[in-house]
This record gives C-alpha cells, sequence and structure tokens, in this order.
C-alpha cells in the first residue's frame, strides 16, 4: 500500500479524490458507521442557514441547500453523493488505535487489522475530542453537565437556569436558542469577546490562515479560527447583544451542588452548565510517532509532518475549515506523489 488515509471527512475525501488521480494505491478508514464526517453529527437544530457556508468537495459544486434544512441530513446526503460517484471506497466502521514506525513503513494498527503504507494521511478532525476545562467542584454538582457536542436542541431546558461557557460560535449559537426556552441564560467567556464586523472576503480569510500557518509551523498547537478573527457580528448576535441576552460574565470561580460562585464570591442557582469549550485535534493514534515538539504542537511544513515527512495532517490547524480541508487534500496527494516518486527514483 502506498499510502493510508485516516477519516473520510472533508479533508480525508479531498485526499482522497486526488489520490486516485495520481495513481496511488491507498485505503480510506473511518471509524464512523456512514459518511458525513463531524457533520453527521451535529446538533438536529444547525441548519444550513446558520452554518457559515460549505466549500465544494473537489469537482462536485455543493448545490445551494434549503436554509432550513439541518446541517447533520444535507452533508452528510453530498458527502456519500461524492464517494459514490467518485468509486470511493471507504472501510468502516474502521477505528485506528495506534500507527507505528515499522522497519521504514507505516503501521496503521486497527479494530479490524493492521495495514502497511509508505505514507500516512490523517484526517481524523476533531469532534471526537471534545475539550472539558475543569473547575473546582465539578464533580459536586448534581445538575447537568454536557459539552457542546452532546447538545440535541433547547426543548429540554425549558424553565431551566442555564450558564454557557465558551467564547466561540457553538456557544453563542447554543445560547440562543436555549434562550427563547429556558428560563433564563447566562453567556461566561475567559476573556472579553471580540467581535469582527466586516465581510469575510477571501483577503480576512487568507489572513487567518496565515495567522493559524505561522502558529503550526512555529510547532505551537493551532488556534481555531474563531479564536484569530472574533465572533462574527450576525444581526441575531448584534440583536442580543442589545437586548441584554448575551451579557458576557467572566467563569465563575467553582461550582457547588447546586450552582455557581462567581468571581465577586455571590452563589448563583444553576440547572445546567453547557461546555461550548471546543475541541482538540484527534490524534491521540499517532502518539507513538512522538510527532509533537517542545510547543506542545506538531511542526508542519505545508501539510507534511517535519518530524516525519511520510505523516501528512489534513484538516488540522490552517485547514481546519471545509475550504481548507479540501485545499490541503490535494496539497498533500501532490507532496506524497512527489516524494514517492523521488524514492523510487533513488
Ligand atoms: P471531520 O469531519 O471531523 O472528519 C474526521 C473523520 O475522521 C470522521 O469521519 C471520524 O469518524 C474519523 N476518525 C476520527 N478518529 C478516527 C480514528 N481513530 N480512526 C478512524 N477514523 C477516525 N467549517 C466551515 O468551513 N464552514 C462551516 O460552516 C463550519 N461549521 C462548523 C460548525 C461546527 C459546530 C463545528 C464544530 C465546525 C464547523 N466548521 C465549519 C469546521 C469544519 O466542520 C471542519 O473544519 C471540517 O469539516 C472538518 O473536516 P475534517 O475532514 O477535518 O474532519
Amino acid at each position: 500500500m502506498d499510502v493510508v488515509v485516516i477519516g473520510a471527512g472533508q479533508a480525508g475525501l479531498s485526499a482522497a479524490y486526488f489520490l486516485r488521480r495520481a495513481n496511488l494505491d491507498h485505503v480510506v478508514l473511518d471509524a464512523d458507521a456512514g459518511p458525513g464526517g463531524a457533520w453527521r453529527h451535529r446538533w438536529p437544530t444547525l441548519r444550513m442557514a446558520t452554518v457559515h457556508g460549505i466549500h465544494d468537495l473537489p469537482g462536485m459544486p455543493f448545490a445551494e441547500p434549503d436554509p432550513t434544512a439541518p446541517a447533520n441530513e444535507v452533508l452528510p446526503a453530498y458527502f456519500a453523493d461524492f464517494e459514490r460517484r467518485n468509486g470511493i471506497e471507504v472501510r468502516r466502521p474502521v477505528r485506528v488505535h495506534a500507527v507505528r514506525d515499522h522497519g521504514g513503513l507505516l503501521r496503521v494498527e486497527t479494530d479490524r487489522g493492521v495495514w502497511e503504507a509508505e505514507a500516512l494521511v490523517n484526517a481524523t478532525g476533531t469532534w471526537t475530542r471534545p475539550f472539558w476545562p475543569r473547575y473546582p467542584g465539578q464533580e459536586l454538582f448534581a445538575g447537568r453537565q454536557l459539552h457542546s457536542s452532546q447538545y440535541r436542541g433547547p426543548a429540554e431546558f425549558a424553565g431551566q437556569h442555564v450558564v454557557v461557557v465558551g467564547g466561540g460560535t457553538s456557544a453563542v449559537q447554543q445560547l440562543l436558542e436555549i434562550d427563547r426556552h429556558a428560563d433564563r441564560t447566562t453567556w461566561a467567556t475567559r476573556r472579553e469577546p471580540e467581535f469582527f464586523d466586516e465581510p469575510f472576503t477571501p483577503e480576512l480569510g487568507r489572513a487567518v490562515v496565515a495567522k493559524v500557518e505561522d502558529r503550526v509551523r512555529r510547532g505551537l498547537p493551532p488556534r481555531s479560527v474563531v479564536g484569530v478573527t472574533g465572533l462574527n457580528l450576525t444581526p441575531a448576535v448584534r440583536d442580543a447583544l442589545a437586548t441584554g441576552v448575551l451579557a458576557r460574565r467572566p467563569v465563575f470561580d467553582r461550582i457547588t451542588e447546586d450552582g455557581v460562585v462567581w468571581p465577586d464570591g455571590t452563589h448563583e442557582r444553576v440547572d445546567a452548565i453547557l461546555w461550548a469549550t471546543g475541541f482538540r485535534a484527534a490524534l491521540d493514534h499517532l502518539a507513538p510517532l512522538r510527532l509533537r515538539g517542545p510547543g506542545g504542537g506538531i511542526r508542519l511544513d505545508g501539510t507534511k509532518v517535519v518530524a516525519d515527512p511520510r505523516v501528512h495532517l489534513v484538516g488540522y490547524g490552517p485547514s481546519a475549515s471545509t475550504v481548507g480541508a479540501t485545499r490541503a487534500g490535494r496539497a498533500a496527494a501532490k507532496e506524497i506523489k512527489a516524494s514517492l516518486s523521488r524514492r523510487q527514483a533513488a
């Protein structure tokens, strides 16, 4: 096998498409039961009108969707169609546990057997690694704690006081939904939120990508796109700021059995805490390759890991968006083709 691709989200499918065009022998492995990558699991109330915008998979334009349709149905259908039309056979469900060096080849160990390859495209996204911060008293809380990845819609919070923690798009979108059903919502973020109020032009997009790229080139953990741009000041967000629905407080100091203690010492009763605190890259299976540097991140040159150029990370850092994922898949396939040709020639 020339290449193993792990993950069949936007990044992995794009890589598979270009590997096929480059005539490289490859296999695509995915842990999930069906197509769609992380989109299969987005909360049912996330509609196409509220996603930022989806970039095409290669060679197959994404048709203008019905804005009221749920993203967790539209995108999996689009991915399934893409796989079918391009003859991409994803082996699923196959979960990769570890990738090791084995006599110069990469040995990919899974719950369905072992593959060996010259090169690896890792496209495992972040969805399976939700980040939960730790706060004192968290284990005492008798109410409900959930991560934004577990949110299924606002109805279950009727009549409750819900604290939403986090300064990203998911925090804001989920809080605005919940606020229409709950008795009260409170928004807590570590830093004062920043907003941007300009069209998301290609120039702005490139500037954002350049900032995240610079971090991974220096071996630092990547930041999310919102971490770099700030929150998009949509009409709904503007309205919520004006009416006080979105009134940020600094995060509480500790959690008690029935509530939280704010930095000014006041205790408040809370029914649920929603941790919209983001994700980390799902890379545990790559630990045996020791790719992380002293900065805690993985240094990349393009998509190629500097510490082990056989390994490419796509959908990671600067390519963690649908546009970035598609481009990174193409770049990884091109680079692997060139490096395998160089090796064969040597
Ligand atoms: P994923 O779609 O997460 O795919 C990863 C795949 O890897 C999954 O199928 C998973 O099963 C598989 N996998 C993981 N671990 C293993 C393993 N160990 N073994 C085998 N398989 C494994 N971007 C935009 O451009 N526009 C948007 O509107 C937008 N909205 C977003 C909304 C939310 C709520 C979030 C969280 C993100 C959003 N993004 C958006 C970001 C965008 O979704 C991602 O950057 C992109 O879709 C990720 O694609 P991916 O292929 O890297 O990963």
